[in-house]
């Protein structure tokens, strides 16, 4: 029988089964902590740390990762954990193109973060990669959440086409050695522009609508083309 763990989350007592991480428990009880790099169908891997509380220990804990514990008590509202919160959003303002992000831009807003707080701090640049039929890589608006990498590898589609290059303030998400997509192994299956939550990834037919060209335009340029017999 699995055994079951009572916490407090901002004041309401809680029981869940033991595994159970905090961000769940919270849901539970109807109290929603903000996520970026968390997706429901992927694999939590704790890296934006927008999800962080409060637990009493030294450091905020990562919701999404972090297990539930006999007696625990969490607060995913005070003011040490909004001032995180703001400050991750305002660095990644300063960081990246956010215009099309909606979800992130909520969160800006909902914690009143200064988009221009970090202004004349470094930007993570990067060329467009428009190497396939299919979709656009722009990793300007790239956050490094790692759900394209995830959902492309063990989450769902074991084909294991997308990676990381670079390090620290550099890394950003790429192919082996930095091939082009027909050369990798991908197979253009779209999970990962589905689970982009920044517009990094897009597909190149809204691309092309956005840039006003005719349905007939973008099927001249997205369409296979057949070889001569
Ligand atoms: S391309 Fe999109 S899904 Fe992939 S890491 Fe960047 S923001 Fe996340």
């Amino acid at each position: 029988m699995t055994k079951s763990i009572t916490l407090t989350i901002d004041g309401q007592e809680v029981t869940v089964p033991a595994g159970t991480t905090i961000y769940d428990a919270a849901k539970e009880a109807g109290i929603d902590i903000p996520v970026i790099c968390y997706h429901p169908h992927l694999s939590a891997n704790g890296l934006c740390r927008l999800c962080s509380v409060d637990v009493g220990w030294r450091v905020q804990a990562a919701a999404c990762v972090t297990q539930v514990a006999e007696g625990m008590n969490v607060n995913t509202q005070s003011e040490a954990v909004r001032r995180g919160r703001r400050t991750i959003l305002e660095m990644l303002a300063s960081t990246v193109n956010l215009e099309e992000a909606p979800e992130i831009l909520a969160h800006l807003e909902a914690y009143g973060a200064d988009k221009t707080r970090f202004n004349g701090g470094e930007k993570r640049t990067a060329p467009i990669y428009d190497d396939n039929p299919f979709y656009l890589r722009d990793y300007n608006q790239c956050i490094n959440c790692w759900r394209c990498v995830q959902v492309c590898a063990e989450d769902a589609q074991y084909t294991f086409a997308l990676s990381f290059n670079g390090r620290g303030f550099h890394t950003q998400i790429g192919t082996f050695m930095g091939d082009g997509m027909p050369d990798t192994t991908c197979v253009f299956c779209g999970q990962c522009v589905g689970v982009c939550p920044t517009g990094a990834l897009k597909p190149k037919r809204q691309a092309m609508l956005e840039q006003g060209l005719s349905p007939d335009e973008i099927f001249q340029q997205t369409r296979r083309k057949r070889k001569k017999q």
